[in-house]
């Protein structure tokens, strides 16, 4: 069987041209792979595309002209009413298991895959339109993004990124002038985004559906090109493919755990083989501490709430594994050795997921060394946060502080509902950093560099959307921007931003807007 022939993560190719007219340097892979991965197609266009955003820095890491991409032509490319030179536009197919239910076929439904670009460290990206118009996936649907979810995504998206977590990242952002109709009419736009690739859990399970296993192979050898080159090494390549995947997995669960994320519509077609974080929808920053805190409206079971996110992760990679195993037991010899190879592979992700939280739990608080106890300390605080409404990222926050010093404790105290719930933990958490060698100042810094001061509070990300739906006005979009740009600062000027939601403020529920 061939595998698709293509030149990945190899020297980076020339820059993009500067000049009105050309925005992109495309160098497209996916586009190669036969005609049943997807379906060509050009975005449709909109009525009167404006720009709200162009992200000028990634556009700068990734070689292209910023300017360019605002010019005219950049604008009518960003919003689909032109396809740049060089796009190969096309709606990707895949299935997936929404909700726990297996749907066999969802797809692009209202995104269109322009093409590839390399930056210039030679890593490949997937450029995509995003509210670009219907495609044969968009089964009901208009095919439209709403300018609030838009907005959504690129607050958030973007947060993640400076937050260090791995992530697609918004290039753009405009409207179309005309509306989308939800439950009322709404401002209607077009996200660019930038992925890792666009390979999902769902997308393995498109072509194990239909039982084509020569999809299936040549799907696995393109991601293993694009993701896990040491993996075609292996004797097992898909196996090595599969454990990378669950790796990068857990890794990422145990960030957005660290971070008090929820990502909210976890269901396979959402979940990517490169171990970014895709698809913002109905997504949250937790603040006060709760396991099983859920905001989005659909989620009514609770599937996707905070504390089942490593679980529902390894199911999702389990449907992964069962995807792969007829390419599993074709490389292994057997059935049985195939499926053998698939669960160990799967064992993989729970104590990589705990190394990663662990580690992660125990830099938050301070301690550099390991100690037995070290994990209780931490589950401790948790338990005391969860009883108390104590506020996440601020708890965390305030902790760096009160590490240089007992004049600290006054700000973490009075986040929990009875401050002296702290006192009996702290006392506890003293005498361990006692055994640590850094000085305050210096446990001080490195603490902050692990508890941001800023995140895309709920409350501020509806009020910037309000502005930016109801009156046109972006400027909170832009002050939010610039502020969760930034998460680790300490810039006790934005207090507004790094404080909870006063009641009055306080944001139920998150919606995806589809
Ligand atoms: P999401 O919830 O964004 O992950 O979308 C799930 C599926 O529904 C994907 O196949 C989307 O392409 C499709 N979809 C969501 N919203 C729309 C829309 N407005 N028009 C067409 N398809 C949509
Ligand atoms: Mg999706």
């Amino acid at each position: 069987m061939d595998s698709p022939n293509i030149p990945l993560n190899g020297p980076p190719l020339s820059p993009a041209l500067t000049g009105q007219q050309v925005c992109f340097a495309f160098d497209n892979t996916f586009a190669r792979l036969p005609e049943h991965f997807y379906a060509r197609l050009d975005p449709t266009p909109v009525a009167a595309p404006r720009i709200v955003k162009v992200n000028v820095e990634l556009a700068r890491e990734l070689g292209l002209d910023a300017d360019a991409l605002t010019s005219e032509h950049g604008v009518a490319v960003l919003a689909g009413n032109r396809v740049a030179d060089g796009a190969e536009p096309i709606a990707l197919a895949y299935a997936g298991h929404q909700f726990g239910y297996f749907v066999p076929q969802l797809g692009d439904g209202r995104a269109n895959l322009l093409g590839e670009v390399v930056s210039s460290d030679g890593q490949r990206y997937d450029v995509q339109l995003k509210g670009s118009g219907r495609t044969p996936f968009s089964r009901g649907g208009d095919g439209r993004a709403a300018l609030g979810p838009v907005l959504r995504e690129y607050i958030v998206s973007e947060a993640m990124a400076a937050l260090g977590v791995p992530t697609t990242r918004a290039l753009a952002a405009v409207t179309t002038g005309e509306r989308v109709l939800r439950d009322t009419a709404l401002p209607g736009a077009v996200l660019t985004r930038v992925a890792a690739s666009q390979l999902r859990v769902g997308t393995f399970q498109y072509f194990a559906a239909r039982g084509d296993g020569e999809g299936l192979r040549m799907l696995a050898d393109y991601a293993i090109a694009r993701h896990y080159p040491q993996a075609a090494q292996a004797k097992e390549p898909c196996r090595a493919l599969l454990e990378g995947v669950v790796a990068r997995q857990a890794q990422l669960i145990a960030q957005w755990m660290l971070l008090g994320f929820i990502h909210g519509v976890m269901n396979t077609d959402n979940t990517s083989i490169s171990g970014e974080t895709i698809d913002y929808g109905p997504c949250a920053f937790m603040e006060a501490y709760d396991p099983a805190k859920v905001y989005s409206s659909i989620d009514h079971g609770g599937r996707y709430a905070y504390g089942n996110q490593p679980r529902v992760a390894l199911w999702n990679l389990a449907r992964l594994a069962e995807s792969l195993l007829p390419v599993l037991a074709q490389e292994s010899g057997s059935e049985e050795a195939g499926l053998v190879a698939a669960n160990e592979a799967l064992s993989i992700f729970e104590p990589q997921f705990e190394a990663t939280h662990s580690a992660g739990l125990r830099r938050k608080l301070g301690l550099v060394a390991e100690r037995e106890g070290d994990a209780a300390l931490a589950e401790n605080l948790l338990q005391c946060m969860a009883a108390n409404s104590a506020d996440f990222t601020l708890t965390f926050r305030r902790l760096c502080d009160a590490a240089a010093g007992t004049e600290g404790d006054a700000g973490v105290r009075a986040l929990f509902d009875d401050p002296a719930a702290y006192d009996g933990w702290a006392a506890g958490w003293r005498r361990r950093l006692e055994e640590e060698f850094a000085d305050g100042q210096a446990r001080t810094a490195a603490m902050r560099r692990m508890n941001p001061a800023f995140i895309p509070r709920n409350h501020l990300v509806e009020a910037a959307l309000d502005a930016a739906n109801l009156g046109q006005d972006f400027q909170p979009f832009e002050d939010l921007l610039a502020v969760i740009s930034r998460p680790y600062d300490e810039r006790p000027e934005l207090e507004r931003y790094s404080a909870p939601a006063r009641p009055e403020e306080r944001v139920l529920q998150t919606f995806c807007g589809t």
